[in-house]
């Protein structure tokens, strides 16, 4: 029996996973976080006092105390039944990477000891070789090392591996060149608190500190791990790349409505559980657009733990899946013909005085302050929309930009009908002369479109890339399986670099004598001005708008190799050298990496399917064509009248002419993947990739394999299908 029908007659014989469910969440949240609280409770007042410091002023940790801070977080692990620690970190591969240690070691006596200490928590050598380094390494230094980040807690993992204590973490060479995600981030987080809070004292001198602030929307699909097993292609790139769509799909739209169904809400119940232990606090699960596909979505927190919590609940998401014989897939296109997967990244900043910058205020005064960051963001988009693009370039992306069911890959904002009035005012009132009776005038009737503003909450543009939805912008072109870390490094850093020239710009102004709010004023008219051709309202998803874009000059670049072009332009370099986030060969190297990543997932999807349609799709119909064949020459032989056969044949025709293309197109496909493995420039080659192998062949190919999936006797089929693995539970 096929590993189909092994899993289709399984499918009936789960047993279901109970999950019990804790009293209260609250009984269970941070259980396994190694919070300020515990801090209090292990570390003595030195240690705590600098562990503080360091985490809410990024103060210095000296060896003493970090070793009586090793061996308090030892101490609160131990309790919890702990045995090995690991420096955990988020390298360029898009996934976690962790190396165990145990506390465990030998005295120079051979007296066996637990032990932990300062310099095990700083800093630690994983073997970095076999990361990726976009040529860095070689450049540089053979190593790198992961070095503590104090800013994230400690947290203890306790999922299918014993329990091991996890001490977040940076990944970076020994010429400090950032290998990972979280060291460029932790930079762009520096950078826009600093440009924020000048800014923010032109309103405020109270303000010392500006934190932004992230929530993820994690969407994702759930397969039955037998029938996750039947299909080599999701095994080896988590997508399918044949599969006919079935008869029903998302049309009707009742799975978005329905109730979750009883396998998957358990499953959701206990990683959910699994995620209340280490502080990330989820808040929303439901179903959503296509069949099979879920959302979950946490309250938002501060970016870099918001980060470090989205990656660690992938993890957890796979990890659980497997207790409830299901899998989880995170990639953005698992399947053809249905919505795709995002990751809406909801983002805002605020202060250390408690205000949202991106909330309308409660006085003029205060949305002033809302105004600037507001129309700060617009120009910041405006001005590196391409790097924004870069920023959520990724082959499993491509899939789905564009592909009228996610945000373009034309970078836009919306902003909804009356902070597109407010913004109009301004522009039509803020004139040369405008004296201070006009400026209050005008803050007034700014102020008093407020409460108006806040009931247009309810009308979303589901189309646009990044849209202001009350307080907050929500940057909706994020894929699923993507590390917020990378956009969010991005959009914080032209929010830095914006904000940095704003304060210039207001600055030059006050200086030549205009009074501070009305030199403000000036400076948000002229952004609005320079930067109101990437506003849009209408449907994002049109073919209108992908013409009109195009006559305002909005760039719209659908593949992954050219969108990350914009990584390494003047402009570029310029931005992210100047704000202290990469130098120019960290830039490079990224850009090298990104490259090579896609080109390695194209060549992976390419190689799968010419191997599935050979071993899978053509021997079930090639059986299949020899049965009509038989079928036909018995009529004839028993005298038949042609048009007693004349179904069978035109069958049988169909049938071989798919059999031949899928084979002829496999071939074809064959040499073109040898002529761009012979390209020694990772663009051109990634370009290739793209344009001569992934755009010619894949679609082609599947054409003609998901015919064959229709035409062949369905108990010769080998492949799981779509209607299979979509709604069968
Ligand atoms: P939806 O977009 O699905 O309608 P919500 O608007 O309620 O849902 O929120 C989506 C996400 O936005 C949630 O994770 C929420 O915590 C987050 N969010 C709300 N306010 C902010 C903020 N100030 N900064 C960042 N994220 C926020
Ligand atoms: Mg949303």
């Amino acid at each position: 029996m096929s590993l189909r029908f092994t899993a289709l007659s399984n499918l009936t014989a789960h047993s279901e996973v109970s999950v019990p469910g804790p009293a209260k969440i609250t009984g269970i949240f941070n259980s396994n976080v190694f919070t300020l609280k515990v801090a209090r409770e292990y570390l003595s007042d030195e240690a705590y006092k600098s562990l503080l410091g360091s985490i809410k002023a990024g103060q210095k940790i000296d060896r003493a105390v970090a070793n009586q801070i090793a061996n308090g977080i030892r101490a609160w692990a131990e309790s919890k039944g702990v045995t090995h620690f690991t420096h955990w970190f988020q390298p360029l591969t898009g996934t976690t990477a962790e190396k165990h240690d145990s506390f465990f070691t030998l005295k120079g006596d051979g007296t066996p000891i637990e032990t932990f200490d300062g310099d095990a928590l700083i800093q630690q050598e994983p073997d970095a070789s076999s990361f990726p380094s976009g040529g860095l390494r070689v450049t540089f230094e053979a190593r790198g090392y992961t070095a503590w980040d104090p800013s994230s807690p400690a947290f203890i993992m306790e999922i299918s591996h014993g329990k091991t204590l996890c001490i977040p973490t940076i990944f970076v060479s020994y010429t400090g060149e950032s290998l990972d995600y979280k060291a460029p981030l932790l930079k762009a987080l520096e950078a826009v608190n600093k440009a924020a809070v000048e800014v923010c004292n032109y309103f405020d001198k109270n303000v010392t500190r500006v934190t932004p602030t992230l929530g993820w929307e994690q969407e994702y699909f759930l397969v039955d791990e037998a029938m996750f097993n039947a299909r080599p292609d999701l095994v080896m790139c988590g997508r399918t790349v044949f599969g006919h769509t079935s008869a029903k799909n998302q049309q009707l739209e009742d799975h978005y409505f329905g109730s979750i169904p009883e396998r998957f809400y358990n499953y959701m119940r206990d990683f959910e559980q699994e995620s209340y232990k280490l502080g990330i606090p989820l808040r929303t699960r439901h179903n959503e657009v296509a069949p099979a596909q879920f959302e979950c979505a946490p309250i938002f927190e501060e970016v870099n733990l918001a980060v470090d919590h989205n990656t660690l609940l992938m993890d957890i998401m796979a990890r659980v899946a497997s207790r409830h014989k299901l899998r989880v897939l995170l990639h953005e296109k698992p399947f053809a013909g249905i919505n795709g997967s995002g990751k809406h990244n909801n983002w805002s900043m605020a202060t250390d005085t408690g205000v949202n910058l991106l909330a309308p205020g409660k006085t003029p005064k205060t949305n002033l302050m809302f105004l600037t960051f507001f129309v700060n963001t617009i120009k910041a988009v405006h001005d590196y929309a391409d790097v924004l693009r870069a920023a959520i370039a990724s082959a499993p992306n491509d899939h789905r930009l564009g592909a009228n069911e996610a945000p373009p890959a034309i970078i836009s904002v919306f902003i909804g009908q009356y902070l597109s009035k407010v913004l109009n005012d301004v522009k039509e009132r803020v004139s040369k002369k405008m004296d201070e009776t006009d400026e209050s005038m005008l803050k007034i009737d700014i102020h008093k479109s407020i409460p108006e503003l806040l009931m247009d909450n309810t009308d979303r543009n589901r189309t646009s890339p990044f849209a202001f939805t009350g307080n907050k912008f929500e940057f909706r072109a994020v894929g699923s399986s993507a590390n917020c870390a990378n956009p969010m490094t991005i959009l914080n850093t032209i929010m830095a670099e914006t904000l940095k020239q704003f304060k210039k710009d207001v600055d030059s102004l006050i200086e030549k004598g205009e009074k501070k709010e009305i030199a403000i004023m000036h400076v948000i008219r002229e952004y609005i001005v320079a930067s109101e051709r990437i506003l849009f309202e209408g449907d994002g998803y049109s073919a209108d708008w992908e013409k009109e874009a195009e006559k305002r000059g909005l760039a719209n670049v659908k593949t992954t190799p050219l969108a990350l072009d914009a990584m390494v332009t003047e402009k570029a370099k310029k931005l992210f050298e100047s704000n202290k986030i990469y130098s120019h060969s960290e830039l490079e190297a990224r850009h090298e990496i990104e490259l090579e990543k896609y080109i390695k997932k194209v060549q992976i999807e390419s190689r799968i399917m010419g191997e599935l349609a050979t071993s899978h799709i053509l021997p079930p119909a090639i059986r299949y064509q020899n049965t009509l064949a038989n079928n036909i020459k018995g009529l004839k032989e028993a005298g038949v009248k042609e048009t007693g056969y004349s179904n069978q044949k035109q069958i049988l025709e169909k049938i071989s002419e798919h059999i031949n293309k899928v084979s002829d197109l496999v071939e074809k496909m064959i040499e073109a993947r040898k002529i761009c493995n012979e390209m020694t420039n990772t663009r051109t080659k990634a370009i290739a990739y793209q344009s001569q192998v992934k755009d010619v062949f894949f679609d082609e190919i599947r054409y003609h394999a998901d015919k064959l999936e229709l035409l062949v006797d369905d108990k010769e089929w080998y492949l799981p299908k779509y209607r299979e693995m979509l709604f069968l539970r």
